[in-house]
């Protein structure tokens, strides 16, 4: 099995320790990208995302203020490369996010304070107050189809609607190039059947006219818990099992209750290693139970990683 990282002082003989020095990274001590659920709530219905599924059964809520400037401040100057403040949430339906994200900007100032969204609630204040102040400088755009009829079957919203308010946003960085200088911008799409025959045609508008990146995802079966029988979830390559994963091994993803979650997929909180009212960051990453998860991982032991059990890519 492929592993991209090790433990130093845990290899059993001098050609693993060679092999990990020359192909493989150890594990940073503080994780290079934080996910934050700030509240509970999506208003799209993505075939691809766990979230339509599960809506009904989670709690829902919001992480407070302090909760969040709490995390904010102990990740001063700890080489955190990237927030991201999503997961089963639209992060626009946060009333306080520009607040949340200036936060990140005064305690966090060198990482990329990452909006990953589908764009859709856009309005000129909104977008004023997160990219003028520079609050927010890294854009993720979820936008899965390039007609009509691809993109509300695949994202369960209004697509003249959403294309307005994305176009709000494009107005918006085509009047103000000295905040366009400072974003990097991406648009992303999940790799369905669906949408594949339209992969050209998107390419054109978003990395052509727009110049935006414009990136092609690897679907995941979400450690197997999302239902595959929707015809317009069909992956566009044959999934296989995702044995190689470098998520947790980078990447703490905490939901709005503080819990953090082996990964973005573990929606169902089945592998909580900690939570942040109780402990540091420090604490849970380095921590005895994410360190034996970990360990578990890279000897392709999944007794206790439900969702890595299961979990499926198509790449
Ligand atoms: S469920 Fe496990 S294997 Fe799948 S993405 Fe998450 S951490 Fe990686």
């Amino acid at each position: 099995m492929a592993r991209w990282y090790y433990y130093p002082g845990e290899e059993s003989n001098v050609l693993e320790k060679l092999r990990n020095r020359i192909f493989r990274k150890p594990v940073p001590d503080f994780p290079k990208t934080i996910l934050i659920e700030t509240q509970f709530g999506c208003n799209a219905g993505c075939v691809f995302c766990q979230y339509p599924q599960i809506k009904d059964d989670l709690p829902r809520g919001r992480m407070t203020n302090a909760t969040f400037e709490k995390i904010a401040k102990e990740c001063a100057g700890r080489g955190v490369e990237r927030f991201i403040l999503a997961l089963d949430n639209e992060p626009l339906m946060d009333g306080g996010i520009v607040e949340k994200y200036k936060l990140l900007q005064r305690h966090c100032p060198d990482a990329k304070r990452n909006l990953t969204s589908n764009g859709s609630l856009f309005t000129d204040k909104k977008i004023e107050e997160l990219l003028g102040s520079g609050a927010v400088n890294e854009v993720f755009l979820s936008i899965n189809g390039y007609t009509k009829e691809t993109y509300e079957a695949l994202m369960k919203l209004p697509f003249e609607k959403s294309m307005e308010a994305i176009e709000r946003f494009c107005a918006y960085l085509r009047a103000n190039p000295q905040v366009r200088r400072n974003l990097d911008i991406a648009v992303k799409v999940v790799n369905t059947k669906k949408v594949q025959p339209e992969l050209e045609k998107m390419r054109e508008k978003w990395e052509r006219q727009e110049g935006f990146r414009f990136l092609v995802l690897d679907m995941d079966n979400r450690g197997d818990q999302l239902d595959m029988g929707q015809e317009s979830v069909l992956a566009a390559e044959e999934m296989k099992p995702n044995t190689t994963c470098r998520r947790p091994f980078h990447t703490l993803v905490l939901s709005w209750e503080g819990y953090a979650v082996i990964c973005c997929v573990d929606y169902m909180r089945e592998v909580k290693l900690g939570n942040v009212h109780e402990q540091s960051v420090y604490e849970i990453w380095n921590g005895p139970y994410f360190t034996k998860m970990r360990q578990e991982y890279l000897a392709a032991d999944f007794t206790n990683l439900k969702p890595c059990r299961t979990c499926k890519i198509n790449n």
